[in-house]
């Protein structure tokens, strides 16, 4: 990669600490001079994070956090932080609630501390998402980014392994994107690489054999924590990078999947990633050469599959719910947001081909590329 490129280096303030959150929630809203607070918070996620919230004077409790966020449902939870002259969000919970909670920043500027209890990583993005008539809209706003993180990974704790593999999943597909997407530089290259060694060592963790002794050289993880702040850690990582670099192709693909045709988010970028790697890689070769050293493997593909298999990955878009008869229209959507960045064109056949293939889940590396020798 050339060494001619420019660089924003967002700025956030992150405190990382396992039982710590109460604490640092406490410190973040006297810092930041918040009188009247909302909290974005499903009823369920406040159960789980038991005296977290203690400290915290609520103003306003919201407790809807649907994903994709819903214009109409954004719109309310605005008008309600108005009406209750609301200065500061506290949005604890997965991407649909910080997503939430920057529906609501991005119209009035509020600032938002996050609690992320996913592996997602929309806390370190000033990406805002919305959806309006089954389309999803996304753009880039500064007033989006929360001013602070407040990473504890004992608020993963109740995360099913399904979804804590989902949503590292989407962290690692960050990090992957953010290699060929628009504003690919070698910083975030960098970043990228850590995000996903630390994912693929966490992920490990909380799904192998945890609550016994370790063995030699391997991290103490009989509470599973270990495993959950090694993809916190990586997930803030992948959500810095891609940040940075924008969409790639990847995830255009998985937007118009998520928007438009109601795809669970996170799944869907595990059961995308290896067919766009398969896709970019061999006219990629640096990015090709940073995925495989960062899974510690021969080739890009490879220490994906691999750890795909690991963790036991959702497989197939027919899985998901994904209907074969829309591949075409979907392609379609697609086709236009593809960035100019992608290192090989695409065209409609290729994402008919890419979409056909993990509708069906075939394995990434028997798919044949029309326009590829
Ligand atoms: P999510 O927030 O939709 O959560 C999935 C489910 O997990 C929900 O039922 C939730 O209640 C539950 N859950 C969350 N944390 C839990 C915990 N610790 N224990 C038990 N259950 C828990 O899922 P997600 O994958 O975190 O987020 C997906 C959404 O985030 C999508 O809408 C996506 O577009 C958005 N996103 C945005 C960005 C960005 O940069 N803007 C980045 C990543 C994801």
């Amino acid at each position: 990669m050339p060494l001619a490129f420019s660089h924003d280096t967002l700025a956030q303030r992150v405190l990382f600490g396992a039982g710590h959150a109460g604490r640092h929630l406490s410190d973040e809203a006297l810092r930041l001079g918040a009188r009247r607070v909302m909290l974005v918070c499903t009823a369920g996620q406040v159960e789980r994070a038991g005296t977290a919230l203690d400290g915290l004077d609520v103003a306003l409790r919201w407790q809807e956090a649907p994903q994709h966020v819903p214009v109409e449902r954004a719109e309310a939870a605005r008008a309600a932080a108005a009406a209750h002259d609301i200065d500061l969000i506290v949005a604890l919970g997965g991407g649909s609630t910080i997503g939430m909670a920057k529906a609501v920043a991005l119209t009035t500027g509020i600032p938002i501390v996050a609690v992320p209890t996913t592996f997602a990583g929309s806390e370190a993005t000033p990406v805002w998402g919305l959806t309006e008539h089954s389309r999803k809209r996304t753009g880039v706003d500064a007033r989006v980014l929360p001013v602070s993180v407040i990473y504890d990974a004992t608020l993963t704790e109740g995360l099913p392994r399904a979804l804590a593999v989902a949503s590292g999943l989407n962290g690692i597909a960050h990090c992957i994107d953010s290699l060929w997407a628009p504003g690919a530089d070698p910083i975030n290259a960098t970043l990228a690489a850590e995000g996903i060694a630390s994912l693929a060592r966490g992920l490990r963790l909380i799904v192998g054999p945890s609550h016994s002794e370790p063995r030699d050289g391997e991290p103490d993880d009989r509470t599973g924590l270990a495993g959950r702040e090694a993809a916190q850690y990586g997930a803030y990582l992948s959500a810095v990078a891609f940040a940075s670099a924008g969409s790639g192709l990847h995830h255009k693909i998985c937007h118009v999947l998520g928007g438009t045709y109601g795809l669970p988010h996170a799944e869907t970028h595990s059961v995308v990633l290896p067919y766009v790697t398969a896709f970019n890689v061999p006219a990629a070769p640096e990015a090709g050469r940073r995925i495989a050293r960062a899974f510690e493997s021969e080739d890009a593909l490879s220490g994906l599959n691999q750890l795909r298999a690991d963790l036991d990955a959702p497989r197939s878009l027919a899985d998901l719910g994904f209907d074969r008869s829309q591949i075409e229209e979907a392609a379609a959507i697609i086709l236009p947001a593809v960035p100019e960045s992608n290192p090989r064109p695409v065209s409609f056949a290729d994402l008919v081909t890419l979409l056909r293939a993990a509708w069906a889940g075939t394995p990434p590396e028997d798919v044949r590329w029309e326009n590829v020798a």
